[in-house]
């Protein structure tokens, strides 16, 4: 656990000398425990509190970067065990294996369709973020250049999987440049794979028969020099693998148990069928993996995958936002209806097919309601007349009204419309009153749910 600023005080030379900056060696701990400041600005630290509390700075589960540039993955360092507690910062890494045996033109194939699984959700960009290539063939040769194919094919972040080091050289050869995983070092084999990932700046995954034996694995290898690890405690059944999985971060984060304190990798796949598979990469994103690999690679298996590592890393105290503009839907003009929404993704991207589906085209005009849902906005009176009033105001001109107030100056920033009519949300019709005075629209108020929409503005509106 991370030490407080008296823990840390107590470490201190306590001579109050104010070369760090600060006037006393008790603000200077104060300063740390909050990361405000570092500890090289005191030049009087013993070296055996140096170590102590260096040590405990370190965070509780390791950073690991795997990759470099735009497609690079970071893993771990997480701080909680629950979301509520306050966030998950890295999202699991979704990875799909590559058979190095495979004919070359199937692995080019496989790594450009691995490459082109992006999803548009909510708003946002998600995607499978690695290929591991593994070694079926045990050759040197046949690894290589299944990493050639693969690195040709896609910009996408590397895993090798051999356990064997000099196949691990041989792919390293071609793509020691885009940093990937060396996976992995077991207790045969951990002073070569190190040797090998400290000489090429990768991080390296580990591979144990039980939670003791990679406890007694990474302090070796760390003590090699290479510190970025991915453990994984290859438990026999995937029940276990659960338990392992939380003990290990349970571990890191109630006891700092430091030879447990790196991000595991798991293999949902072995001997599973595609929906098993699944289901149990989806158990794994939310507990607690830092990389999944699996073995299958279809839109409907890597679909659900994105989608519940989004919602399970979205920060709970940030919701997804989109931009408070005016979104027209279909070829609109100045006749199409007006909707009001708010600006939580889950309510834009609600409403926004069904107004669509309905193929009426329509503006929706989403209101700046710091991200939340209709009624909690209407709740903590971020959605109310005025603010919605002074949206639509600011937002379209009514032609012939316009013109006989003189604002011509305004219009070209504006939507220009011929009704002044406004649909709100069937749960907040309580508004509609105070909203006609407020801003002098007509407000018709539209179905609660938008999955009515479409019934709505075929047969409602006019
Ligand atoms: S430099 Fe070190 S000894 Fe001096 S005040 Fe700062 S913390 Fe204390």
């Amino acid at each position: 656990m991370a030490l407080t600023g008296l823990d840390i005080y107590k470490l201190l030379p306590k001579t109050n000398c104010g070369d760090c900056g600060v006037p006393t060696c008790l603000a200077f701990a104060m300063a740390l425990a909050t990361k405000k400041t570092s500890l090289d600005k005191c030049p009087h630290v013993s070296d055996q509190a140096k170590s102590a509390l260096e040590g405990a700075s370190a965070p509780p589960i390791q950073l690991v970067t795997i990759g470099t540039g735009e497609n690079k993955l970071e893993i771990g360092n997480e701080t909680v065990l629950f979301r509520h507690e306050q966030t998950f910062y890295h999202p699991t890494g979704i990875a799909v294996e590559i058979a190095d045996n495979l004919p070359i033109a199937e692995i080019e194939k496989k790594a450009k369709h691995v490459e082109s699984l992006v999803f548009d959700r909510v708003g946002k960009k998600v995607r499978v973020e690695l290929i591991a290539i593994r070694d079926v063939s045990h050759n040197a040769e046949t690894f290589a250049n299944a990493c050639k194919a693969v690195a040709a094919n896609s910009t996408l972040a590397l895993i090798q999987i051999s356990s064997n080091p000099a196949v691990q050289e041989a792919g390293l050869k071609i793509t020691a440049a885009r940093r990937p995983l060396i996976y992995a070092a077991d207790a045969q084999n951990y002073q070569a794979m190190a040797e090998l990932a400290k000489k090429n700046n990768c991080p390296l995954g580990v591979s144990g028969n039980n939670l003791d034996e990679l406890a007694d694995l990474t302090p070796k290898i760390t003590a090699l020099g290479v510190k970025e690890l991915v453990i994984n405690p290859n438990s026999k059944t995937q029940g276990q693998l659960l338990s392992d999985v939380n003990q290990i971060r349970r571990l890191g984060l109630k006891k700092t148990f430091r030879p447990l304190g790196f991000p595991v990798i798991v293999f949902p796949a072995d001997g599973l069928n595609p929906m098993s598979e699944t289901l149990f990469a989806a158990t794994f994103i939310l507990k607690y993996a830092g990389i999944v690999v699996l073995k299958g690679s279809e839109l409907w298996q890597m679909l659900p995958l994105v989608t519940v590592r989004q919602n399970v890393y979205t920060d709970p105290q940030k919701p997804i936002q989109v931009e408070s503009k005016i979104y027209p839907i279909g070829k609109v003009t100045d006749s199409s209806p007006i909707l009001i929404t708010t600006n939580f993704s889950l309510t834009y991207f609600t409403v926004e097919p069904e107004v669509e589906g309905s193929k009426v085209p329509s503006y929706i005009l989403v209101v700046n309601t710091e991200g939340m849902s209709v009624m909690t906005a209407y709740a903590a009176d971020k959605l109310n007349e005025k603010i919605i009033a002074k949206a639509l105001n600011e937002s379209f001109t009514v032609s012939e009204v316009t013109k006989e107030q003189g604002q011509e100056s305004n219009i070209a920033q504006k939507v220009k419309i011929k009704h002044k009519k406004v649909i709100i949300p069937g749960y907040v019709a309580t508004l509609s009153g105070k909203l006609e005075a407020e801003s002098g629209w007509e407000v018709l108020v539209g179905p609660r749910e938008a999955s009515s929409l479409p019934s709505y503005l075929k047969n409602v509106w006019k």
